[in-house]
């Protein structure tokens, strides 16, 4: 249910609603609105149906949410959310840009490469420490030591870091060097995870599994929110389809869909979509002109001898040309880059 307060209700009026919800074992999301505050209430919705939610003091009216998704649903939330990270903001009007490459690799590397990134315009820092390889033979990540050299190329370069985490147990570890926690594609659907990131303090970036809808994706959102962690960002990363000439297919049409259903942020990362670099600016001038609100581009300063995703990675030449080619579009449907 959602409960909508009077504009005149007290903050007394809130803390005496969220009391008699939590009493009855019910979960209370309190969204804050321009205008309006509402409360998602969660939980049995028999003891929901029991209660005489509109004789409240400072309740207005009483709405279902009939999504599934409750949380991350924009009948929950009317207004756009903004994830501030740091001085950085992810959906606001700039459009916020993640660059970096696919692994850390070594510690020259990566600040050289943070450093490029930060030169071209880009607002966070990304790369793998621990990677998700199809192959158990595939470099698999440096672990703590590229999370060290990711905190020294924040050190540099005052860029928040993105990086992924695969596995409940090194949550903790991440977040104590990372400023927002990627869920790759290949865990959308790990729920024991989404559960725990849900309980983290951290903005978490998750990715749209290889073959998920836009509902289950939303209703993984939805796990790491109804865990308290509202800081949820969405990344279009490509869908699994028949064609074979892209490494996936970029879901474009995800972005306005996403956008009526959801409050959430939604970034697109063309790098994983399109597999190849002489695609990855296309695709990047054609997210931002259909409203996405960040972008995830991998780079790197020697993508021939990179250990991961070399292919599909922009030089910080190419990547500063891209930044400099999106501008206009970005401004040209009311936003900046
Ligand atoms: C990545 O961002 O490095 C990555 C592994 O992406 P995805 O999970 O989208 O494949
Ligand atoms: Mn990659």
């Amino acid at each position: 249910m959602i409960i909508v307060l009077r504009p005149d209700a007290t903050q007394e009026d809130l803390d005496h609603l969220v009391k008699k919800l939590k009493d009855v074992g019910l979960q209370a999301h309190i969204s804050k609105g321009v205008e309006r505050t509402l409360v998602g209430a969660i939980g049995d919705e028999a003891i929901l149906r029991a209660m005489p939610l509109e004789a409240f003091p400072g309740v207005e009216s009483v709405l279902p949410i009939l999504k599934p998704f409750k949380l991350a649903s924009r009948d929950f939330r009317r207004e756009n959310s903004i994830i501030k990270v740091g001085s950085s903001e992810i959906g606001g009007n700039h459009i916020a840009v993640i660059a970096g490459p696919c692994a850390v690799e070594n510690k020259t590397l990566m600040v050289e490469i943070a450093k490029g990134v930060k030169a071209g315009g880009a607002n966070f820092v990304r790369g793998g420490a621990f990677k998700p390889r199809t192959s158990p033979y595939a470099f698999q990540g440096l672990e703590e030591e590229g999370l060290k050299y990711l905190a020294l190329a924040r050190e540099h370069t005052g860029l928040p870091v993105v990086t992924e985490v695969m596995d409940p147990r090194d949550i903790q570890l991440i977040a104590e060097y990372a400023d927002v926690l990627q869920i790759g594609a290949r865990n959308m659907q790990n729920f024991r995870l989404l559960k725990d990131v849900g309980m983290c303090k951290k903005p978490i970036l998750l990715k749209r599994g290889i073959s998920a809808t836009i509902k289950e994706w939303l209703m993984s959102a939805e796990y790491i929110m109804a865990g308290g962690n509202h800081q949820v960002i969405l990344c279009e990363r490509g869908i699994r389809t028949y064609e074979t000439e892209t490494r996936n297919t970029l879901d474009l049409s995800a972005i306005p869909v996403l956008k009526k259903m959801t409050h959430l942020p939604v970034v697109v990362d063309p790098s994983h979509a399109v597999g190849k670099r002489d695609l990855v600016a296309p695709m990047a001038k054609a997210a931002v002109a259909a409203g996405a609100d960040g972008l995830l581009i991998e780079v790197h300063s020697n993508p021939e001898e990179a250990l991961c995703d070399g292919e599909q990675s922009l030089t910080p030449d190419a990547f500063k040309k891209l930044m400099d080619e999106l501008r206009p579009i970005a401004k040209a449907v009311g936003r900046e880059i």
